[in-house]
């Protein structure tokens, strides 16, 4: 399951030294001829407002399929990107095209928040915030627009040149998410010291609420916190109704989830959200 080899967590290196060279190698280059040939997509995941059940923003998510292996999955080849460095490339494209995308949807009367995941490598990269001011001068969306989100294990590196990097950005306009909130390294202090405007609550604690008793006060607690701090909160994978309610009762602000929808190809997207918004 994608948790339990997400970012950062070291599990997942166990298995990556597992994949051969080969294969390994393989798959990078497909990654790059991929990205050059077009067969790289973003595909849009809707987020809502809970009490106005309202689309109000998007998750925006890489989706491969080679010729040969078929679909791969962003957790398959996110971790093998990061090793090699060409997720510095595929990240600069990833903002570049939700930016681009974000353009037409405003001009087409849909103004959403448009997410997208960074991973540690590319926070990190010397060039990160520059490249990021050069897309968004590029580009008319207003960077309020634009929330990346970034996990814990981002945050717990190089500290003091994080803080910086984050102030940085918080200060270009765009905002500041913490993806998977929960499942990385329990250190809250960051939380105070950083510039940050949301947490995401993972679909680990989602899954089987409300009835799992350490799940729901997991949820709750998260919730509680992220208000008591100013922040916002969503939900990551709400899949039925009752988990969506007790969401709502615990007062979290979003949710996304397949309750709603699976991420789907942008025009698919688009017109999702003009028939939400025209009942
Ligand atoms: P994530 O950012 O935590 O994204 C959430 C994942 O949960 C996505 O998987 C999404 O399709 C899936 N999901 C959404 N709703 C539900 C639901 O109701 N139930 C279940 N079971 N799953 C749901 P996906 O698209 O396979 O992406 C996996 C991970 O790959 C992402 O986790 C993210 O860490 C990474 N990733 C995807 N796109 C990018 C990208 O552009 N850049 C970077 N750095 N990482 C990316
Ligand atoms: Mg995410
Ligand atoms: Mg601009
Ligand atoms: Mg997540």
């Amino acid at each position: 399951h994608v948790k339990e080899r997400g970012r950062g967590d070291f599990g997942f290196y166990q298995r990556q030294m597992n994949l051969d060279l080969l294969t390994r190698v393989k798959v990078e280059h497909a990654l790059r001829e991929a990205l050059g040939q077009q067969r790289i997509h973003l595909a849009y995941q809707p987020q809502l407002d809970l009490r106005g059940d309202r689309v109000i923003g998007a998750e925006a998510l890489l989706r491969w399929t080679d010729p040969e292996m078929g679909v791969v999955s962003p957790a398959e080849f996110i971790p093998i990107a990061e090793e090699s460095g060409f997720i510095i490339p595929l990240g600069a494209w990833a903002l570049r095209e939700v930016l681009r995308q974000g353009e037409q949807w405003n001009a087409r009367g849909i103004r959403l928040t448009l997410s997208v995941n960074v991973s540690a490598v590319q926070f990190h990269h010397a060039g990160f915030v520059d490249s990021l001011v050069e897309l968004l001068k590029a580009s008319t969306l207003p960077p309020s627009q634009i929330e990346l989100e970034l996990t814990e294990s981002i945050l717990i590196q190089h500290v003091d040149e994080t803080l910086e990097r984050l102030k940085a950005l918080a200060d270009l306009g765009v905002k500041l998410a913490i993806d998977d909130f929960g499942t990385g390294y329990s250190s809250l202090g960051y939380l105070k010291r950083f510039p940050i405007h949301k947490l995401k609550i993972d679909q680990s604690f989602v899954r089987d609420i409300p009835g799992d008793e350490s799940d729901a006060a997991i949820s709750k607690a998260v919730i509680n916190l992220a208000h008591s701090l100013n922040l916002r909160v969503i939900a990551e994978g709400v899949e039925n109704e009752s988990q969506r309610q007790f969401l709502l009762a615990a007062g979290c602000d979003e949710y996304q989830g397949y309750l709603c929808s699976p991420a789907v190809a942008p025009e698919e997207f688009a017109r999702m959200v003009e028939r939400l918004s025209s009942k």
